[in-house]
């Protein structure tokens, strides 16, 4: 539903009762951390993913950390991402000294691009870390291939992807090892929140101990086996994980409808704008957001100028990614400027993440269509 003043927001988490009634259980209980929710919320995601392992942890960043360190990945290392993504999936990899290398992404997709990524491995490259942007699974074939043969581990950041598959397989179970976020603008919530899946026994023990200051299995509280973090997750937040992955299939379909009147209203109300891919055969997108481009040829200006133009009608968005090598943090540390990653640099500057959530009505999306379509057609009717 829209907001008071007819607002249309960004992004909006799907709580209901069930969920409240599973985190109010928590609470009448002494067991608010390292409680039985743990590792029942663990056992639902290991068990719709189809992995051997999953680990809780307090964030995808935490996450992305854990298999970083994990792997073993330090100083003189490098690790080949994408620059057009979320700012923890290169963050990760500075956390342990050693450096990500990014390579442009494919125009269509948005995601890595495979052939790219071939050129850009050296002696030093010691893990692949693609991310399912938006949902969409990255083209884990061509990827999984290159790492079989040149020896790399793969991290898949599926932080965007809960529920996306590829060739039968779900996103983050592919590779090495891989991880979800729970953030509330993700498909399913814990507040704060994210998950390690692996088939992998050892990067699961060292993941467990890591989140847990370096405790192995039987140790005593105060006994560190190795340098360890608080990354853990409580049994708060996991209720909360349990009862929203319950719910997983009715918001899966109900992100899915919403995309599909997006796909519907634009073609009609905005037909020049460049709406998501289909996904290639074999995979299918988790829709986390709906991000859209303006028409080739627009610049970011413009682009900002229709982000301004839609929040001034109450309808929430934003820029959806400005690339990680155009960060200020990034420029300064590594001196990337405008120009190195040109695709995912353009792409990016005429991006607009609309509003997208579970219980976004046909009207809403129509009124957002039409904002565009309006904007679209008033900006340059002069050329
Ligand atoms: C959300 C997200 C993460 C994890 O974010 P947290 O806020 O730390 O949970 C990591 N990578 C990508 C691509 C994301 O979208």
């Amino acid at each position: 539903m829209s907001g008071a003043r007819g607002e249309i927001p960004l992004s909006r988490p799907d709580v209901t009762e069930h969920e409240i009634a599973a985190v109010t259980a928590v609470l009448r209980t002494p067991h608010l951390s390292l409680g039985p929710r743990v590792a029942a919320f663990e056992e639902c995601v290991a068990a719709r993913v189809g992995a051997r392992y999953a680990v809780a942890v307090s964030s995808g960043t935490a996450a992305l950390h854990l298999c970083v360190r994990a792997l073993g990945i330090g100083p003189g290392d490098e690790v080949i991402t994408t620059p057009f993504s979320f700012v923890a999936s290169a963050n990760c990899v500075l956390f342990e000294g050693a450096r990500p290398v990014f390579v442009d992404i494919d125009p269509v997709t948005l995601n890595l691009d495979a052939k790219r990524v071939a050129a850009a491995i050296t002696p030093r490259t010691k893990a692949l870390l693609p991310v399912h942007v938006f949902g969409l699974p990255a083209p884990m074939d061509a990827l999984l291939e290159l790492a079989r043969t040149h020896g790399l581990a793969v991290i898949e950041d599926a932080c965007e992807a809960l529920g996306a598959y590829y060739c039968g397989r779900h996103v983050g179970t592919l590779g090495d090892c891989g991880t979800f976020g729970f953030y509330p603008n993700k498909q399913i919530t814990t507040g704060e929140g994210g998950m390690i899946v692996t088939n992998r026994e050892d990067i699961a023990r060292l993941a467990y101990s890591l989140r847990n200051q370096g405790r192995d299995d039987g140790m005593g509280w105060l006994s560190h086996a190795r340098l360890g973090y608080n990354y853990r997750l409580s049994d708060i937040n996991c209720a909360l994980g349990i009862a929203q992955m319950e719910r997983l299939e009715e918001i899966l379909s109900a992100r899915a409808k919403v995309a599909a009147w997006y796909e519907e209203l634009l073609a009609t109300e905005a037909p020049t704008v460049v709406r998501p891919c289909a996904p290639p055969a074999g995979s299918t997108r988790s829709w986390f957001v709906y991000v859209v481009q303006l028409p080739p040829g627009y610049t970011a200006g413009e682009r900002d100028a229709l982000i301004k133009h839609l929040r001034a009608q109450g309808i929430g968005c934003n820029h959806y990614f400005p690339c990680i090598h155009l960060q200020p943090f990034y420029r300064a540390e590594f001196g990337y400027g405008p120009g190195d990653f040109p695709v995912a640099e353009e792409i990016s500057a005429r991006s607009v993440a609309l509003p997208f959530y579970n219980r976004l009505q046909r009207e809403e999306v129509a009124t957002v269509a039409r904002a565009v379509g309006a904007w679209l057609r008033g900006h340059r009717s002069g050329a």
